[in-house]
């Protein structure tokens, strides 16, 4: 059993070292707790279990503290893969809920299962999602100071591996910040989020390089065909220095191979496999 998580990007100038901390601290709290939860539960499980603590932490851009679209909108894009069964399911420009994630796993059982803007939300409100809002103080401040133009902060996602031998990924975002309201992010899309039975990966960076990079798919797709996974995730990498793509990765291999990579400082991660792995 594995499980490894990340937490996004911070930039080293426009993050003090307190919130820095606060973030390593979390995601060792998080992924400790995930791995506890994947000894009595599913890959599947675990990881819609470890993006909604994600979520529901403000240090995150995801959920609670996600950041503000231009027009003073925070829409939410989520989604997951079962590994297994090879369903993906996710939730796009999404607004008023607590945990897109939750949203992603309940539509993962239907024929019908990305959803975006109003339909999402009908979905979601169907479905005894109730209203929430999801701007804090700090991301208003912000906005409102259009200091995240140059910021980028983090997404955040999950892959676990269970007993079984399965794997999941999951991944949550408000987006880039200031964004054309309703701009698709790659959080929902096969490049941002990709699991089969050989391997799973969950990226984040900014939305169009991943996409251009069909990045998660990519990596999958290459540990498919025999490549160990760090040499799927570098050989990748390689592919995102013509255009300078901004990125990074979480993924596990069926084998057991656990691997992050980026291409720009610095993503935050963590991940535990009976002992605790994480950026410092
Ligand atoms: N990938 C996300 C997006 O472009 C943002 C992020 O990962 O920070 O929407």
């Amino acid at each position: 059993m594995k499980v490894i998580i990340h937490g996004g990007f911070f930039s080293e100038s426009a993050t003090n070292q307190e919130t820095k901390k606060a973030k390593q601290d979390a995601l060792a709290e998080i992924v400790e707790k995930a791995y506890r939860f994947l000894t009595s539960h599913t890959a599947l499980e675990t990881v819609v279990y470890a993006t909604s603590l994600l979520e529901n932490n403000e240090l995150f851009n995801a959920g609670i503290g996600s950041q503000i679209q231009s027009d003073g909108k925070v829409r939410l894009s989520a989604s997951l893969m079962d590994g297994k069964t090879q369903k993906f399911s996710g939730v796009i420009n999404l607004e008023d809920v607590k945990n897109p994630i939750a949203v992603a796993q309940k539509l993962l059982n239907y024929d019908d299962r990305v959803l975006s803007g109003e339909g999402a939300l009908a979905f979601a409100r169907n479905n005894g999602f109730e209203y929430f809002n999801p701007i804090t103080a700090q991301r208003q401040s912000e906005y409102e100071a259009k200091l995240n133009q140059q910021e980028r902060k983090g997404t955040v996602g999950c892959v676990a591996l269970d007993a079984e031998g399965n794997l999941a990924a999951a991944t949550s975002t408000g987006g880039k910040g200031f964004e054309i309201p309703c701009r698709v992010s790659d959080s929902a899309t096969v490049a941002g989020n990709f699991a089969t039975d050989f391997a799973g990966i969950s990226c984040t960076g900014v939305g169009e390089d991943i996409v251009s990079g069909a990045l998660a798919a990519k990596i999958v797709t290459r540990v498919t065909d025999g490549f160990t996974l760090k040499a799927a995730c570098d050989k990748s990498f390689e592919e995102l220095k013509p255009f300078d793509g901004f990125a990074g990765v979480v993924g596990i291999s069926a084998k057991g191979e656990i691997y992050h990579c980026y291409s720009h400082p610095y993503m935050v991660w963590a991940s535990f496999d009976g002992s605790l792995q994480a950026f410092n």
